[in-house]
Formats: structure tokens, sequence, C-alpha cells
């Protein structure tokens, strides 16, 4: 048995930085990593598709070209592997860079191997046990798959699979309309798919205020992707042939390539956690404090394996909370964390804290300010007009509640936003700011001065 001060289980967003954090302290410190170094973000997650909302926005531009005066001579062809080849490069610095700062950090063991817990202070790496005081889980999540009959038939993508096509599917159905589905619709259908979309709910990205929900309908639809809601996917057969359970047109979409982008599930299948006695929920989740310790002493859980984020920063911030209560004395918790994330549809939604139905149920006395980004004169410049802004504040105690910025540069722009959150300073001051122009940001103050009740 090896001896370690802390042991780290997966390389994601929260690992790596504990690992030379605790490192730095003098702590000796074995991570353990069982598949790809840097995790999902890095390698299948927000590095690569980013990458390729880059190359189907080059594209889209493109075709766009005479709308802004310039042109382009011959058509607009899609050179899919050297648009993989361009996002392979970059998540491929990205992970090289992760096992390299961890291999050259003293005091850190840096292993590849699965790991599994044989009791609460040991974990196994095959042959060898490693015993700590402290152990750290960050093992994240990966594609849920959804027990649709006859899916052992197909030959189906995940949002991990789909990364590896260097091809241009002929048309490419999507199961899930939410934030991953509609990233790889447009993506596809700005690289030249046919795109077809099968959504259960009324509604695409339902955890959105329905107009939201309807502009980014909207906006994918314009560049003609096809959306099929209420839609129950009810089997698959070869062909690739999707039946599909509707009201009005109930049927078959046939296409080449089928995606399934139906929600992830925690990998804490495999983890021993019984072994050490660490409770998880019915999804199998981790169930962690406010400081993300577990139901074990000397055991935390950070990232998506917690159910507390589903997101890079959140892991990310994960880290910075264990780190300052355990090493810099300090007294962080998830409560602090206002919730913050994108959809990285062009133009992107940026969206912060609650949305208008949350803030309403939460007993706010809600003000609503909306704007069409038609009506920004940066957008309209930029000839990008789709779109809206939607801020909701409190009357009464005149904080902000939540902000949508659907639009261009919505991704960016919400942070000024966030920002002032996180001062639980009053909305009025954001009334009197003069931001530059122009931009989109300038409307800000302007959508907080033209507010209504809800
Ligand atoms: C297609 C897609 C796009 C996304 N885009 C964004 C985005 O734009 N912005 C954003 O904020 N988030 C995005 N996300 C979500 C984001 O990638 C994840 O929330 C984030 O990477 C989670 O990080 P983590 O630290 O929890 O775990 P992960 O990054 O998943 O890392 C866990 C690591 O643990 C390893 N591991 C698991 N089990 C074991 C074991 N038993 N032994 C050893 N190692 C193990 C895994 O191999 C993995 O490397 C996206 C996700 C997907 C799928």
């Amino acid at each position: 048995m090896t001896e370690y001060d802390a042991i780290i289980v997966g390389t994601g967003q929260a690992g790596p930085s504990l690992a030379r954090r605790l490192a730095a302290k003098g702590n000796r410190v074995a991570i353990i990593e069982r598949a790809l170094f840097g995790g999902t973000c890095i390698n299948t997650g927000c590095t690569p598709t980013k990458a390729l909302v880059a190359s189907a926005y080059a594209a889209h531009i493109v075709r766009r070209a005479s709308e802004y005066g310039v042109t382009v001579d011959g058509t607009v062809t899609i050179d899919m592997k050297q648009v993989k080849a361009r996002k392979d490069a970059i998540v491929a610095a990205s992970r090289n860079g992760v096992e390299a700062s961890l291999r050259r950090t003293t005091n850190v063991t840096t292993i590849q191997a699965h790991a599994s817990f044989v009791s609460p202070h040991q974990v196994t790496i095959g042959n060898e046990i490693l015993h700590a005081p402290r152990i750290f889980i960050n093992v994240g999540a990966r594609p849920a798959i959804p027990p649709i009959p006859g899916l052992d038939t197909v030959p189906f993508l995940t949002s991990s699979t789909i990364l590896d096509l260097d091809h241009i599917p002929e048309h490419l159905i999507v199961i899930g309309g939410s934030y991953v589905g509609l990233e790889f619709a447009q993506i596809y259908r700005r690289f030249g798919s046919a795109v077809t979309v099968i959504e259960a709910s009324p509604r695409l990205v339902g955890r959105e205020d329905p107009e939201i929900s309807d502009n980014v309908r909207q906006i994918l639809q314009a560049e003609g992707i096809q959306i099929r809601l209420n839609a129950k996917t009810t089997r698959v057969s070869p062909g690739i042939n999707v039946s599909i359970d509707h009201p009005e047109e109930p049927g078959a979409i046939i296409g080449s390539h089928l995606l399934l982008a139906v929600g992830r599930r925690p990998n804490t299948d495999d983890l021993g956690l019984d072994k050490a006695g660490v409770a998880v929920d019915a999804k199998g989740y981790i169930k962690v404090d406010d400081t993300l310790r577990t139901s074990v002493d000397g055991i935390w859980a950070m990232g998506e394996c917690n159910g507390r984020g589903a997101f890079t920063h959140t892991a990310y911030n994960d880290f910075e909370i264990v780190a300052a209560n355990l090493l810099d004395g300090g007294s962080r918790g998830v409560h602090d964390r206002i919730t913050a994330y994108s959809l990285f549809i062009d133009p992107p939604l940026g969206r912060v804290g609650m949305n208008e139905a949350e803030a309403v149920a939460a007993g706010h006395k809600v003000l609503v300010g909306s704007l069409p980004m038609a009506s920004v004169s940066r957008a309209y410049e930029k000839g990008e007009t789709l779109g809206l802004m939607k801020i909701m504040v409190d009357g009464e105690t005149k904080q902000i509640l939540g902000a949508a910025i659907l639009g261009t540069g919505g991704d960016e722009v919400v942070h000024s936003i966030l920002d002032l959150m996180y001062t639980k300073a009053p909305y009025t001051i954001l009334q009197q700011v003069v931001h530059i122009h122009p931009t989109v940001a300038e409307f800000i103050p302007s959508l907080l001065l033209n507010m209504k009740s809800v």
C-alpha cells in the first residue's frame, strides 16, 4: 500500500488545480486519470465544440459575404478533415498542457489508471492500493443513453463520438433540443448537413422563459433546421429511421446519422462508492454539503459528479471553494455562486440568475425590461439582429434577479450584469453607468429604465 497525503480521482476542471495547490503546501498528492487528461471540457466538451462553432461561423459569414459588400468567388465548401484537424490541434494543446503541468509538479504523482474505492480511505488502481486521509473525487459525467427501442440496431453518435466525424452527415437527426443538441444542430447545418431536431417537450431549451425558447427556435429554423416539438421518439431502426409519436404528425424521420443529446449521467457507478460509504442520490450524483464534503469524513466531491453544477466554471469554482476552506482558512460555499451559463449557438444566449418564471415563483415583486436585438445599433451595424435581451429585478429590494441576452455578444455582455449581481448593489447603479457606444452592453442601462411589472 502506498501512502499519500491526498488522492485526487479524475483530472477534470477541479482536480489538477487542487493537486497543484495541495502540492505547493508540501502535501504528497496522487492524481489518477483513467482516460484523457483534462476531462470533458478539454476533450469532448467546451473546447472542441467551440472550435467547431468557430468553423461553422466562418462558413456562415462567408455565405453571407455579399450582404456586406464582399465578393467571394466560387462555392463555399467545408473541408471536414481540415475542420477536425484544427479542432484536434486545439484540444491536444490543452490536454497535453494539463498532463505536462501535473507531471512536472513537485510532490504530485500522476497515475494513468481507473480508480475505485476499497474502503473510505483506500483506492485501488489495479494491483496497487493507495491510502490517504483526504480523497477528492472529480470524476465528471458522460452522455446518457436513453432506453429507446431499437437503439442497439443503429450506429448512433453521442456528444463525444460525433467529434470524431471527419465527414459531413447528409442528414443529421438530433434527439434532444437542449444546449448540447442545439449547438451540434447549428454547427452541422452550417457545414451543409440537413438537420432535424426531435424534442419531446413543447419547447426547445425548456429551462428558459418561453420567449427565449421561441427566439432560439426561430434562429435555428431560419437556417433551415427542421424542428419537431412535442415529438417523443418511440423507436429507431436501421436506415436511420426514427419513429416519433407526435399529436399532429406521427411517423418516421429518415436520416443518415443519429445524435443522442438527452443529458448526462455521473461517472459514479464504477467508483466503489458503496465500499467507502459515500452517499449518492437517486441519479447517482454524490451528495455533498455546501462546502462539498460528502457523507464520509475526509472525502470531497467536486465538479459535475456532485450534481451542483454542470459547467466548467462551476467545477473550477468547486476547486476554489475546497482550496479556500482547506488551505487558506476561508469559509466559502456553493451558496455564494450565482447561476451563469451560455448556449453557444450563434447568436449566443448568455444567462445569469433566475428566469422570469423562477423569479415569480420565488415570490419576488418582479419588474422586467426587455428589448429586441433589432433595436440595438451595434447589432444592426453588424448585420446580426436576431434575438432579444431581458432583465429581471426585484422592485422592492432593487436587486437584479436574472438576465438573458440572446444576441450577438450575449455570452460576453451578460457578465456586466453578473458582476453587479455579485456586488449585491441595487440595479439603479447600472441605470446610470455610461457604457461605450456602439456596443450591445450600452443598452443594459436603457433596459433598466423601461421596466414593467409582471
Ligand atoms: C458537448 C459539450 C459541450 C460543453 N460545453 C460547455 C461550455 O461551453 N461551457 C461550460 O462551462 N461547460 C460545457 N460543458 C460541460 C463541461 O464540459 C463539464 O461540465 C465539465 O467539463 C465538468 O468537469 P468536471 O471537472 O466535473 O469533470 P470532467 O471534466 O468530466 O473530468 C472527469 C475526469 O475523471 C475521469 N474519471 C472518471 N472516473 C474515473 C475513475 N474511476 N478513475 C480515474 N479517472 C476517472 C474521467 O476520465 C475524466 O477525465 C459541455 C459539455 C459537453 C458534453
